[in-house]
């Protein structure tokens, strides 16, 4: 495992101190993952890491179902932060070239779209397709250098060509 990520895991853990976390579940009730998904406990995820199953916390997947709303870390009356930690194991993961084919794709489109997916448009009633620049509507600028250095410091598994 890379030692500077697991160290920040490490430093991250240590900073939320989990052994405070007194199953309160308000984490788990305000997110929105856990909702639809019944395995999913983001206190759950920080005790795993705590107790030092991040081998397992990331080969299993279960990191990049949350949508990073971060209302877990703002719900808990304890300031454990789930959300950190679940960034935290996210990026060991990506090390580890263990992101999910669609993250990578995801990834791919924001450095050249700016978004997470191409641009679609909209089928008009008259079946016209129209785009974004028909409106009018302004298109994102994408510093592709910046979402470069963020996929480099993150370790994101992904090439970009160019
Ligand atoms: S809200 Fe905080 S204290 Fe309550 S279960 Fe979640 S992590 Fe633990
Ligand atoms: S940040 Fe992730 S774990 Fe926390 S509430 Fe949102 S989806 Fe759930």
């Amino acid at each position: 495992m890379h030692d500077s990520l697991t160290k920040e895991l490490k430093r991250i853990l240590y900073w939320i101190k989990p052994e405070i976390c007194f199953v309160c579940n308000r984490c788990v009730s305000g997110c929105p993952v856990a909702e639809v998904h019944s395995e999913y406990r983001p206190n759950k995820i920080v005790k795993l890491a705590y107790l030092g199953f991040i081998d397992e916390l990331i080969q299993s997947g279960i990191i990049w179902y949350c949508t990073q709303c971060l209302k877990c870390s703002e719900r808990c009356p304890m300031d454990v932060h789930p959300a950190s930690v679940i960034v935290a194991l996210r990026n060991i993961a990506s090390k580890k070239k263990l992101p999910p084919e669609a993250w990578i794709k995801m990834a791919k489109n924001i450095y050249v779209y700016g978004r997470i997916t191409p641009e679609m448009g909209v089928v008009s009633k008259d079946r016209k397709l129209i785009k974004r620049e028909d409106l009018n509507l302004r298109t994102p600028v994408v510093s592709k250098e910046l979402i470069r250095r963020l996929y480099d410091e993150t370790l994101f598994p992904i090439n970009l060509g160019d």
